[in-house]
């Protein structure tokens, strides 16, 4: 057995959280012959109720660094198009066909397949350190200046001193509280209560997409051998749901898409069930001398759309264009970080802008009928007429606003 590897002391760059913005952001800097060490909390990556697509955008982004064969080489769904029974006209709602190679579909993958991936290529890389199991526990400040953090790795204490501290410690963030960094929140009117359901793959239909009745909407992802669903509930509405009992959830359930009536059984109990409390908010401010946020961490996404993940590499990746000379050169400054939430801080917003709007308009008012509209909504008949119109959709899910490319070269470490 090998023997534990000591802390180390020392690096230029130390992102504390492993998700998608963290693990993407370390591989990325370390390609370019940036030290890096990520730290993640958690000794493996699987977690459940993370979300599991894989947009255009990022296998964009996985093109670039020639990673995309093997990437797709693990075993995934694609999803060519998003489809809606909306009050019982059916409708397909985003057509990915049309967008540029290599989009044209979205993909489906636990998202602990897709941090693995990522892990696996960086650890080849000399400068990467990945520390699972460390938890970052405050800053290590000087002079006004952010120049290391604190870390818990089991019952051991040490501080890993850095040119720069990333806060991607997701929608949870502490990093942000321990910078005295402030928050904006948004709000958001819904929760959603996210649970799986067996799927018979010889009867039950292949598509992915979602349900609206009078007080209610369910998406149910295609999984294969199972249907990972969301029940969109208004906020603070749990309570009242369990108070009718598990019973009469799984006839919801069952009610809005027969295909799930035989499937329901599988929910025993409200432990089957889990609540996301869905939150928006975001950073004025992403940065301060010696310390960047990105992701969640600088900006918690709704899940509608299922764009978080996306935008959180999106982040990664225009911080390492924007980051990895300057650290590599040890010149980095507080312009080259405010640089980084110019670039981001537009996108997350216009995006952020686009869930409150769907949010409120659609949503809630969704779940406070208690009839179906005489007609179905007029953007409803316009998808349903015009086929043109779901690329719309499928370009602001799949690639979204400002999508970024990887600009740096593979570099030896200095
Ligand atoms: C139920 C649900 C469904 C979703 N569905 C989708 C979807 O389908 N598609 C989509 O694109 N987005 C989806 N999202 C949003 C998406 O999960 C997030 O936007 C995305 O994961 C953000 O990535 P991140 O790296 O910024 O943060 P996270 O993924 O939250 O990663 C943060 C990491 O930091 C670690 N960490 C936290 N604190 C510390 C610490 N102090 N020290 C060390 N490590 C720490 C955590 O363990 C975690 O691994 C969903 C979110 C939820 C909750």
């Amino acid at each position: 057995m090998e023997p534990p590897q000591l802390p180390p002391q020392s690096t230029q760059c130390c992102v504390a959280g492993g998700g998608p913005a963290g693990l993407v952001l370390g591989y990325l800097l370390a390609r370019a012959g940036v030290d890096v060490v990520v730290l993640e909390k958690h000794a493996d990556f699987l977690r459940d109720f993370r979300g599991d697509t894989i947009h255009p955008s990022t296998l964009t982004v996985l093109d670039d660094l020639g990673l995309l064969e093997a990437f797709l080489r693990l075993p995934h769904q694609e999803v060519t198009e998003l489809t809606g029974d909306i009050y019982g006209e059916r409708v397909t709602i985003a057509d990915f066909r049309h967008l540029p190679p290599p989009g044209g579909f979205l993909v489906l993958i636990p998202q602990w397949d897709f941090l693995d991936f990522i892990a696996a290529q960086a650890r080849q890389l000399p400068s990467f350190g990945l520390r699972m199991g460390a938890t970052a526990e405050g800053l290590v400040e000087e002079d006004g200046a952010v120049v290391g953090v604190h870390v818990r790795e089991g019952d051991r204490r040490y501080a890993i001193r850095a040119d720069l501290v990333v806060g991607a410690d997701g929608r949870h963030t502490t990093i942000r509280e321990a910078a005295g960094l402030p928050t904006e929140d948004i709000g958001a009117p819904i929760d959603v209560l996210w649970f799986r359901l067996p799927r018979d793959a010889a009867r039950d239909p292949a598509r992915t997409g979602g349900t609206i009745r009078p007080g209610a909407m369910l998406v149910t992802l295609n999984r294969e051998t199972y249907w990972q669903c969301a029940f969109v509930i208004p906020k603070g509405s749990l309570a009242r749901l369990q108070q009718q009992g598990i019973a009469a959830f799984r006839d919801r359930v069952a009610g809005l898409a027969d295909f799930l009536a035989g499937a329901v059984g599988a929910l025993g109990s409200w432990d089957d069930v889990k609540l996301l409390q869905v939150q928006i908010n975001r950073m004025p401010r992403w940065f301060r001398r010696g310390l960047l946020c990105i992701g969640d961490a600088a900006h918690a996404m709704s899940p509608v759309g299922g764009v978080g993940i996306n935008l959180a590499i999106q982040d990664a990746v225009a911080a390492s264009n924007l980051l990895a000379q300057p650290l590599r050169e040890g010149r980095l400054t507080v312009d080259d970080l405010a640089a980084v939430q110019r670039r981001r801080q537009w996108p997350a917003q216009v995006t952020q802008r686009a869930q409150v709007a769907i949010q409120n308009e659609l949503l809630s008012p969704v779940l406070a009928r208690t009839e179906a509209p005489a007609s179905v909504p007029l953007p409803v008949r316009l998808l349903q007429r015009l086929p043109l119109l779901r690329r719309l959709p499928a370009r602001l899910v799949g690639i979204g606003v400002r999508p970024e490319r990887v600009r740096t070269k593979p570099v030896a470490p200095r």
